[in-house]
């Protein structure tokens, strides 16, 4: 059986593999099936050579498919961090023999969330990695992985679909949309399923009429506020427009409107998460407020 990996670069053979890999792409789904795929062909007790095959029917992996291996480990923190006591764990895990196949296989999802003495706590393992283990971070983008860490990996990217595929795939969906989800396939698939796009397009018209002035500041923000999806949804209409304005002005050479408002959203960005209840709409107004005249 042929997992039909996007992870074209790896070398064809087991045996060549590195022990530690970093799994770069937007796509969370896209990573996660990636990685699945890899993890069963490596554990498989059949199909034990070439990477990405595997039987889908021995003990190895009919326990896979329970998630009950006993010589596969899962590390996943979507919210919160990945402290020193994870990888301890990591360490405790790998210094076991493994159980079937004699490859043991630890997973980090989100590796962004790794604390830095997480990180250097797992630099040792990396470092002296025991014989038959792989190792895989998986993150959006590996630039938030500290230098240290990134020197003792290799890098797999899983490309995301360009925008124009995606267009092809979702031919309802406004550019707009396909580029707040950063090309990303399974979250558009998402929004798709939850009936967001009603609510991405009414957010954009508002953010249209509020860019002429046809509407009041609280108008918008009331609209997003209690949505936290909406909200950043309209963050990054802010963003794209003050992005416009940048290469605009680059020709005229009067850049100091947009390179304002840039200031002001990235300032926003770095305290909003901060403050809460009726703060919130404070901020954002005042956002909205100071913004305005600066990307009309
Ligand atoms: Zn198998």
């Amino acid at each position: 059986m042929n997992n039909s990996l996007d992870i074209l670069s790896l070398p064809k053979h087991q045996d060549n593999l590195a022990h530690a890999y970093i799994v770069e792409g937007i796509d969370i789904k896209k990573r996660l099936i990636n990685i699945q795929g890899l993890t069963r062909s490596l554990l498989c007790q059949t199909e034990q050579t070439i990477v990405g095959d595997f039987c889908g029917h021995c003990h190895s992996c009919n326990l896979l498919n329970a998630d009950t291996h006993p010589d596969f480990m899962m590390v996943n923190a979507d919210e919160g961090t990945i402290g020193v006591d994870d990888v301890r764990a990591i360490s405790q895990f790998l210094s076991n023999m493994s159980h079937l196949s004699g490859n043991q296989v630890v997973v980090i999802e989100h590796a962004e969330n790794m604390t830095e003495n997480a990180s250097n706590a797992l630099l040792k393992t990396l470092e002296e990695p025991t014989n038959k283990c792989f190792i895989f971070l998986l993150c959006k983008t590996k630039s938030v992985l500290l230098p240290t860490i990134l020197s003792r990996c290799q890098f797999i990217q899983i490309n995301n679909k360009s925008k124009d595929e995606l267009k092809l795939t979702y031919p309802e969906l406004a550019d707009y949309i396909i580029g707040f989800s950063n090309n990303s396939e399974s979250e558009l698939a998402k929004w798709v399923e939850e009936q967001k796009v009603e609510e991405f397009t009414e957010v954009y018209q508002l953010f249209i009429q509020w860019l002429k002035k046809q509407i009041p500041n609280f108008v918008i923000s009331n609209k997003v506020l209690s949505n936290p999806l909406m909200s950043s949804f309209l963050l990054y209409l802010i963003e794209k427009r003050i992005r416009q304005l940048m290469l605009k002005s680059a020709k005229t050479g009067n850049s100091t409107s947009a390179l304002t408002a840039s200031k002001l959203l990235t300032k926003y960005n770095q305290t909003s998460n901060l403050i809460k209840g009726q703060n919130k709409a404070l901020a954002m107004s005042q956002l909205l407020t100071s913004v305005e005249p600066l990307i009309r």
